[in-house]
């Protein structure tokens, strides 16, 4: 079985009751862990063991998307268990940017706990059970979205990301597309290339023929259930409001 944990569902700030931008994907004692936003720490020690990550994948450098990985280094510095090490798989600069607000010999032992492997769209991650494609976001950063097959499932994350072609793709005929909802189709106009409304989230997982689309990303100001109800207007699939804490089973 193949369980998504939402660690943290909140666009841009943590919310009430909502952390920012973390998943776990679960199958049987292996766990990849897909963002590490403010506030998702919390939610990650209840779930799992994070010495039983078998790696973590950051999105962007957004900080919604990696702050909570300060609060994993030191979990797995002094697990009760003796120090343990995760492996981390973001963009080209990660390691230089978080390590530079580290003092003292901080970031040499974030670095010890959690090293940085360079991630870049187009390449193809094999961690585990867990096999993972990435693809290219349109986001004012340079943003890796991901296609996880485990277990005869497939997942895709979108990250933070504006419409692009790549989000069809990597969201091709998948069980789960956890697709970024960010904005409520009555605010608009947004600016292009950032975000999606719940209304284009939709028409993406119906382009792609995801099975499922989970909305996420919205901000803690506006309703998620609204992102979910524009996503109903164009797609016929099951649709989730991707909350704090659930599990979802695939
Ligand atoms: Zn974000
Ligand atoms: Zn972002």
């Amino acid at each position: 079985m193949v369980k998504v944990t939402v660690l943290g569902s909140a666009g841009s700030h943590p919310g009430n009751g909502r952390a920012c931008s973390s998943y776990l994907v679960s199958a049987g004692d292996h766990h990849l862990l897909l963002d590490c936003g403010n506030g998702s720490m919390a939610n990650l020690l209840d779930a799992v063991d994070p010495a039983d990550l078998d790696a973590v994948i950051i999105s962007h450098l957004h900080p919604d998307h990696f702050v909570d990985l300060y609060g994993l280094h030191y979990a797995l510095r002094f697990h009760p268990s003796g120090s343990k090490t995760v492996d981390v798989h973001a963009p080209d600069g990660a390691r230089s940017l978080l390590t530079s607000v580290l003092l003292g010999d901080a970031g040499d032992s974030f670095n010890r706990h959690l090293p940085m492997h360079v991630a870049a769209a187009g390449e193809r991650l094999e961690i585990g059970p867990f096999d993972i494609e990435l693809y290219a976001a349109n986001h004012p950063i340079e943003t890796l979205a991901s296609r996880v097959w485990v277990d005869g499932r497939i997942i895709a994350f979108s990250g933070d990301s504006g419409t692009t072609e790549e989000l069809i793709e990597c969201a091709r005929d998948v069980d789960l597309f956890i697709c970024d909802s960010t904005w409520l189709s009555r605010d608009a106009p947004f600016p292009k290339g950032v975000h999606m409304t719940g209304t284009e989230a939709g028409q993406y997982a119906a382009a792609a023929g995801a099975e499922r689309l989970m909305v996420t990303h919205v901000f803690p100001q506006r309703e998620p259930e609204q992102a979910a109800a524009d996503a109903e207007t164009v797609y016929d699939g099951l649709v989730w409001v991707a909350a704090d804490r659930e599990e979802y089973e695939l």
